[in-house]
């Protein structure tokens, strides 16, 4: 057994129509963070550090739905959240209602290390994040030309949305948005590193068109991240679908409570149990078996391992095999 990791850039109907450019940008934004993802585990950084460092280049690259780039609330704001868990310990932290701090994946961290609590939100989450002395920005920061787009169609169609819905039919008379295949989507990351150590994070601007204050499955704990000694999972798609089956720590308790079970399989049959186009994960289990499963049309998503397999894929069929850096 070795070090492991498998990131993902959001699960949804992701259109096979989607522009090579915008692909091909999110592509290789994988590709770097699975590279820096790589590297610091064969440095020796510890899972928790790695997953961290991961999610916060995710949330930076504005093509993501997380940190810049986050999805717009009805009311045009970004209401940012995210969740860190190491699976040795079970210490876990999470934020919600983040308008202006610039990675929430580390206010989760501090949360967790710093805190009696688990979880802050909103405006005793921003002080916290101001205490700690995180880099924040105004919320205008966090806003880019696609979201204000993507409110604007999900509007129109009177929906709330994870990125990658495809646009409802077009309505008689009206042309499609002329960004239509701009979705992008939440961030997440598992790490085993080489000592045996488990960690996941989870960050998301959450859905297209939510409600102000509406609370995703990202920051809930055994929702959208999990990590116990056996695996480490982080989940996308509809977090309300992710809530409801508990999905994250369905897969930890299936590993825990059946011996010989696989990753893939655990994960299989979660995630086949949830709604169909629903929902998607990236896992990684303590024998340093790495799995992307998803019931959607795609996923973004990246692993590489140790013995040097290393993957970078959107849809089913196109999971191809990358060099590392090596
Ligand atoms: N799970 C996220 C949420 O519902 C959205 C996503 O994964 O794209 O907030």
């Amino acid at each position: 057994m070795g070090w492991a990791l498998a990131l993902h850039g959001g699960a949804g109907d992701i259109p096979r129509s989607l522009p090579a450019e915008l692909r091909d940008r999110r592509l290789a934004t994988l590709r770097r963070c699975l590279d820096i993802g790589t590297a610091a585990l064969r440095d020796g950084r510890p899972a928790l550090d790695v997953v961290e460092l991961v999610v916060r280049e995710l949330e930076d690259c504005p093509y993501f739905n997380a940190g810049k780039g986050s999805v717009l609330t009805s009311d045009s704001t970004v209401e940012m959240e995210a969740c860190v868990m190491e699976g040795a310990t079970l210490r876990c932290g999470a934020v919600s209602g983040l308008s202006t701090v610039v990675n929430a994946v580390s206010l989760a961290r501090r949360v967790m290390e710093n805190t009696p609590h688990i979880y802050l939100a909103f405006e005793g989450a921003e002080a916290f994040a101001r205490n700690q002395g995180l880099e924040t920005k105004d919320p205008s920061h966090f806003i880019t030309e696609h979201n204000i787009e993507r409110l604007r169609q999900a509007k129109e169609a009177n929906r709330v949305q994870i990125d990658y819905t495809q646009p409802m039919t077009k309505k008689p008379g009206m042309d499609p948005p002329a960004d239509d295949n701009s979705q992008i989507g939440t961030v997440g990351c598992v790490a085993i590193d080489a000592a045996g150590n488990l960690a996941t994070a989870t960050s998301t601007g959450g859905l297209v068109n939510k409600m102000p204050g509406r609370i995703g499955d990202t920051p809930l704990v055994g929702a959208g991240t999990y990590a116990n000694a056996f695996c480490a999972v982080s989940a996308t798609g509809k977090g309300e679908s992710i809530i409801r089956h508990t999905v994250s720590r369905d897969v930890a308790a299936m590993m825990e409570h059946r011996p010989g079970m696989t990753l893939h399989d655990a994960a299989a049959r979660v995630v086949g149990a949830t709604p169909r186009g629903d929902v998607g994960l990236v896992a990684v289990s303590a024998s340093g078996e790495v799995c992307m499963v998803y019931n959607t049309t795609g996923m973004f998503r990246a692993c590489a391992t140790e013995d040097g397999h290393a993957e970078v894929g959107i849809w089913t069929d196109d999971g191809h095999s990358v060099s590392i850096g090596l």
